[in-house]
């Protein structure tokens, strides 16, 4: 099939190549030129495991283009997928400028029957509201489907070429064949194709990542309580992961969600209930101890140290979880806040996200490029993202690096009882 995505991020791009390797024709539009000109050269500007490679193998077997032409694709596709950002507003509601530009435009150059695809996570509603945007500027006849996506940065291709499940809202029943059509190739394997009304599959992005936050936040609670009550909250997750109605997924405390999906698409729940005057009640609960957990590292530092000033603190781990680079509301930037407000320095690593982190902390901090390097005369080490590479380190390198042997713990990759034989003064979460 021939079809366009407008939107070259973490999930346009994916969506566009894994598309195109499946046999489509692809255009991926972006209003970002630069980003458009280091694509076309086979640079692919965000990190994602296996994107490259595939964004360069289809390119050069002349399946998969770029492009900021964004009328010219249009007219040339079947399928138009939006995949643009949808940032929180101030008041926590989904922004749609980018969703209802892009229809707007898509609109205009119509020239014949288009299904236009909102892969963007946006509110119920929006489908009816970009069926008004586009009927207002064109006579062509159109199909609008909401298709929502659940891939996860760090394994997305993965996700997206073997999903649990497709869900489609779709209304007319040329569209529905398309779209049944065009997913077939990544349903083979027996994953359902959902076909609902458009307001519920809407919902179901955001249903399902309320429920995801809700799982983290409700560890990091039962985390909390445990360190209050003298509990392992390693060995209360086994003993409840084990129980089928719960089951093991997500149940891992830390210091909090972070990313470009769960802060906001709860945030936007949260305001779509309040739109239609439901208070949601455990929406709210999920955000506030997100934000305090946020916050958890700083306070172990403090009540250590009791002052950080003149204390260097190297950090391990930038990304908002490993395997990608991003950083939006990243748990390492409260943490890093926290540390340079209370008169502390920061030596920070991450294998992926300097070039990012730069942009977002600037020179507040410094980049070292190697974990071991961020140790050499840190009076502590703060583990903020879970990195593979983090997982089993020389132990005996580390003491002889750092001033003094202490470990703040944000992601419990080490039991206390190991860093107890090991040397070291150790904190972690719910332990
Ligand atoms: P992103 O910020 O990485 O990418 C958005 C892209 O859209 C950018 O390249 C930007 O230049 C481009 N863009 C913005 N306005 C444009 C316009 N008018 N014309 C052409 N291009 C334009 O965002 P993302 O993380 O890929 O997320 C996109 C959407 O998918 C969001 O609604 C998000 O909630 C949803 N989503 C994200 C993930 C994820 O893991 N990141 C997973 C599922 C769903």
């Amino acid at each position: 099939m021939k079809i366009a995505v407008v939107g070259t991020g973490y999930v346009g791009l994916v969506v566009g190549s894994c598309l195109a390797e499946n046999g489509n024709d692809v255009i991926c539009v972006d209003n970002n030129a630069s980003k458009v000109r280091s694509l076309k050269r086979g640079r692919v500007p965000i990190y994602e495991p296996g994107l490259e490679e595939l964004v360069v193998r289809n390119q050069r077997e002349k399946r998969l283009t770029f492009s900021t032409a964004l009328a010219r694709s249009v007219r040339v596709s079947q399928i138009v997928f939006i995949a643009v950002g949808t940032p929180s507003d101030e008041d926590g509601s989904a922004d749609l400028r980018h969703v209802l530009d892009v229809a707007r435009d898509l609109a205009r150059a119509m020239n014949e029957y288009k299904v236009i695809v909102s892969k963007s996570t946006v509110p119920v509603g929006t489908a009816a509201r970009l069926r008004e945007v586009i009927r207002r500027e064109t006579t062509h006849p159109f199909s609008v489907v909401s298709n929502p996506e659940f891939l996860k940065q760090g394994a997305a291709i993965f996700d997206f070429m073997q999903p649990d499940r497709v869900v489609v809202g779709v209304e007319d029943p040329r569209a529905r064949d398309l779209m049944r059509g065009l997913y077939a190739p990544f349903t083979r394997t027996g994953a359902p194709i959902m076909m609902m009304d458009c307001a519920s599959a809407e919902l179901c992005k955001y249903a399902a990542n309320a429920m995801l936050a809700t799982r983290v936040s409700f560890m990091n609670e039962v985390a909390n309580v445990c360190e209050r009550l003298s509990a392992n909250v390693d060995e209360v997750r086994r003993a409840i992961a084990a129980d089928k109605r719960i089951g093991p997924a997500f149940l891992f405390p830390g210091i909090g969600y972070g990313g470009s999906c769960f802060p906001k698409d709860v945030k936007a729940l949260l305001r779509s209930a309040k739109d239609v005057g439901y208070d949601a009640e455990i929406l709210q609960a999920v955000e506030a101890v997100n934000q305090r957990q946020k916050g958890r590292l700083v306070e172990k530092m403090q009540e250590h140290f009791t002052s950080l000033k003149g204390k260097t603190i190297a950090v391990w781990g930038l990304a908002f979880k490993p395997r990608t680079d991003d950083m939006r509301e990243a748990p390492s930037v409260t943490t890093i806040d926290g540390i340079l407000s209370q008169g502390g320095k920061v030596k920070a690593y991450d294998p992926e996200a300097e070039k990012v982190a730069r942009g977002i902390l600037g020179n507040k901090v410094s980049y070292m490029q190697q974990s071991y390097e961020a140790l050499k005369g840190a009076d502590a080490l703060a583990i903020v993202t879970e990195w593979s590479e983090f997982r089993e380190p020389d132990f005996a390198r580390m003491r002889s690096l750092m001033r003094s042997p202490v470990i703040f713990d944000g992601r419990n990759l080490f039991t206390p009882e190991q860093m107890r034989a090991e040397g070291f003064t150790y904190y972690s979460i719910g332990r």
